[in-house]
């Protein structure tokens, strides 16, 4: 039981998210300025086609102005959609400003970049949402230049499909690949916090779990337990019947557990468990309660779990606080076993 795992250092996209933005928005740039030094071709509205490109140009160099306030002050997914919404714009913009100045559509295809931009990194339902969009531009464009362009207007139709397919299939093979490395991403990110053997936290889940601040209880709990005499059911049962006291362990832990509760396997046949503390006796009814039921579970073979209990007001997100709680339900546990085992000790 791992809840609400802060995502692994490492995998954070933000970086390559802006840096493909600055590129995208700086060739707008470069393309709108190309396209106003060249001498005026034959396009049917040459002004409004000059002032189409400006308008690209000048809405390219906004979108680098809002990257460079993201950049300073993340999340860059606060501007996702009036990144796209310009990305969008000034690529129509662009685009028509060609159409309206040469009658060529050279540029047609940096629709390409919006469509990789929302596919490769906005959320599910902006990705969707997009590709309509830009159906509805390549259309567009596509319509105007069959009309004031250099293409023949009966063939605007295939002229449709033709631009558009490629923008439309690479948005999905984008989306695609995505998704699919999103997940493994995921699965990952799970395993290397996950204990195989028992399928609870390990080590790594308890330091990072609080280590991005989400102690929320106002009192905590924290509950080390350790099987005694492990050493001995080792020897006398084998070690595959020792691993199954270890799950066993770890099931009854699970069925004791408040839905925010963290479980981790520590090391061997060590464990903890991390819970809201209402007050003192309340928690240590609940340990005895577990223990009981795990010594019922294995009682066959003999098997008692001690445990040690430390319990604070501060939260648990700062190192030093978990450290310590940490050392006190572990000196509580040696007291434990010092004492004969099978009990549980409140740390002081
Ligand atoms: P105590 O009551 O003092 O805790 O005695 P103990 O024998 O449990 O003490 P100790 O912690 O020294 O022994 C733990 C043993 O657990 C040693 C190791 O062989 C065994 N162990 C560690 N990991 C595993 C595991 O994954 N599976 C099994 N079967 N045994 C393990
Ligand atoms: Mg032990
Ligand atoms: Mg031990």
């Amino acid at each position: 039981m791992t809840p609400r795992l802060p995502a692994l250092p490492g995998t954070d996209r933000d970086p390559v998210k802006f840096w493909v933005l600055v590129m995208f928005f700086g060739a707008g740039v470069g393309l709108a300025v190309l396209g106003l030094l060249l001498p005026d071709g034959r396009g049917a509205w040459p002004d409004l086609g000059r002032a189409l490109m400006l308008g690209n140009g000048v809405g390219s160099l906004g979108a680098l102005a809002l990257l460079g306030r993201a950049w300073r002050r993340p999340p860059l997914r606060r501007f996702d959609l009036p990144l796209l919404l310009l990305a969008q714009v000034c690529t129509l913009g662009g685009v028509l400003g060609e159409t309206f100045l040469f009658g060529s559509q050279v540029s047609s295809m940096t629709q390409l970049w919006v469509t990789v931009f929302a596919a490769g990194f906005l959320p599910r339902r902006l990705v969707w949402a997009q590709q309509l969009v830009g159906l509805a531009s390549v259309t567009l464009m596509v319509w105007a230049r069959a009309r004031y362009g250099l293409n023949p207007p009966r063939l605007w139709l295939v002229d449709v499909l033709v631009t558009a397919l490629p923008v439309l299939l690479t948005g999905v093979a984008v989306a695609y690949f995505r998704g699919a490395a999103e997940r493994e991403a995921r699965a990952l990110e799970r395993a290397v916090r996950t204990d195989p053997l028992t399928g609870l936290g390990n080590r790594r889940a308890l330091f990072e779990t609080f280590g991005a601040g989400q102690s929320g209880a106002a009192r905590t709990g924290l509950v080390m337990l350790d099987i005694d005499h492990f050493k001995g059911v080792n020897d006398r049962y084998g070690h595959a019947e020792g691993d199954r006291v270890i799950r066993v362990l770890a099931d009854v832990m699970r069925e004791h557990a408040g839905p925010g509760d963290l479980l981790t396997r520590h090391g061997g046949e060590e464990f903890v468990w991390v819970t809201a503390a209402g007050d003192h006796g309340e928690l240590l009814t609940r340990v005895e309660a577990l223990r009981g039921a795990f010594a019922q579970r294995v009682e066959v073979l003999g098997v008692t779990v001690s445990a040690g209990v430390a319990v604070t007001d501060r939260p648990l997100d700062d190192p030093a606080v978990l450290v310590g709680v940490l050392r006190r339900a572990d000196t509580a546990l040696y007291q434990a076993k010092a004492a004969g085992r099978d009990q549980v000790r409140l740390a002081s």
